[in-house]
C-alpha cells in the first residue's frame, strides 16, 4: 500500500517540488495550500496529487483537514511542514501584525499540523516528520526578527519531538535551506539578491528540486537512524559567513 504524505505549502515553490518528488517515490500526496486556488489546481493536475485548502496557522482548520485527508487516503506516514511566509522589516518598525502572522504561519503551524497526526503515527509505529526551517533561523537575518525566531523555533521543536518519538519508529528532522530559487526569493530586490549570491560559495541559488531530494531521503526507510538532525543545505553560505 502506498504511504500517505502530507506536504504543507505543497502547491508552489519548494513545496511543489517536494510534492512532485514524493509522488515519484510512489506516495499518495496530499498538498495543503493557503489561498492560491489557481496554483493548487494546476499542481493537482500536473502532479496527480490531492490538494486541500487549509490555513496552517489555525489549529481547528488543520485538525479538520487532516481528518478529511486521513479518511480519504489513510493514516499519515510522512508529514512535511513546509508552508511559510515572510513579512520583513527592521525590528524597530515591525508591527505586531507582522510578528504574529509570521510566527503563527511558520511556527504555530508545526504544532497545528503535527499534533493531529502524531498519535496515529505512534499507534502505527512509523512516521517521518520533516520540518523546513531556514539558514536565517540558524544565523539570524537583518530585517527578519520574526522569521528568524520562527525558523529557530522549528529547530528546537524538531529536536524535542525527535526525543519523544524515537522509540515509536518516528523520526523528526529539519532542513535549513539557504537561498532557493522560488517566488519568495524572486520578490527580493535585485541588488540584495546579487549581494546574497556573491556570499554563497557555490556561486548560485539552490533549486527547489535539491531540497525535495533531501526531503525524499529523510522520508525514506533508509533514513531511520537519522533523527533530531538539521540538514543545512545552503551552498556553503553558513560556513563562509
Ligand atoms: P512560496 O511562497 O513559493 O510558497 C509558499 C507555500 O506555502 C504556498 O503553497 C502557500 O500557499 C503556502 N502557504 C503560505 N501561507 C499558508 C497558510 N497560512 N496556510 C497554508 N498554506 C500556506 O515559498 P517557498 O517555496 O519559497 O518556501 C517554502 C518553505 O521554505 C517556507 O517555509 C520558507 O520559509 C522555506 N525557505 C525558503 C527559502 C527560499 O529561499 N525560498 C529558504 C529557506 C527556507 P498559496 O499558494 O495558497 O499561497
Amino acid at each position: 500500500m502506498s504511504k500517505v504524505a502530507i506536504v504543507t505549502g505543497g502547491t508552489r515553490g519548494i513545496g511543489y517540488a517536494i510534492s512532485k518528488r514524493l509522488k515519484e517515490e510512489g506516495m499518495d500526496v496530499a498538498a495543503i495550500y493557503g489561498g492560491n486556488t489557481e496554483a493548487a489546481n494546476k499542481a493537482a493536475d500536473e502532479l496527480g496529487i490531492k490538494v486541500y485548502q487549509c490555513d496552517v496557522s489555525s489549529f481547528e482548520a488543520c485538525e479538520e483537514t487532516i481528518g478529511r485527508i486521513e479518511s480519504e487516503l489513510g493514516g499519515t506516514s510522512v508529514l512535511v511542514n513546509n508552508a511559510g511566509i515572510t513579512r520583513d522589516g527592521a525590528f524597530h518598525k515591525m508591527t505586531k501584525e507582522q510578528w504574529s502572522v509570521v510566527i503563527s504561519t511558520n511556527l504555530d503551524s508545526a504544532f497545528n499540523m503535527t499534533r493531529p497526526v502524531i498519535n496515529g503515527m505512534r499507534d502505527r509505529g512509523y512516521g517521518r516528520i520533516i520540518n523546513i526551517s531556514s539558514i536565517n533561523g540558524q544565523k539570524g537575518q537583518f530585517g527578519q526578527c520574526n522569521y528568524s525566531a520562527a525558523k529557530a523555533g522549528i529547530l528546537g521543536f524538531t529536536r524535542a519531538l525527535a526525543q519523544e518519538c524515537a522509540r515509536k519508529g518516528i523520526t523528526v528532522n529539519a532542513i535549513a535551506p539557504g537561498y532557493i530559487e522560488t517566488e519568495m526569493v524572486g520578490a527580493m530586490k535585485k541588488e540584495v539578491l546579487d549581494s546574497i549570491v556573491a556570499g554563497i560559495p557555490v556561486g548560485r541559488l539552490g533549486q527547489p528540486e535539491e531540497v525535495a531530494a533531501a526531503v525524499a531521503f529523510l522520508a525514506s526507510d533508509e533514513a531511520g537512524f537519522i533523527t533530531g538532525a538539521t540538514l543545512s543545505q545552503n551552498g556553503g553560505q553558513y560556513i563562509a559567513a
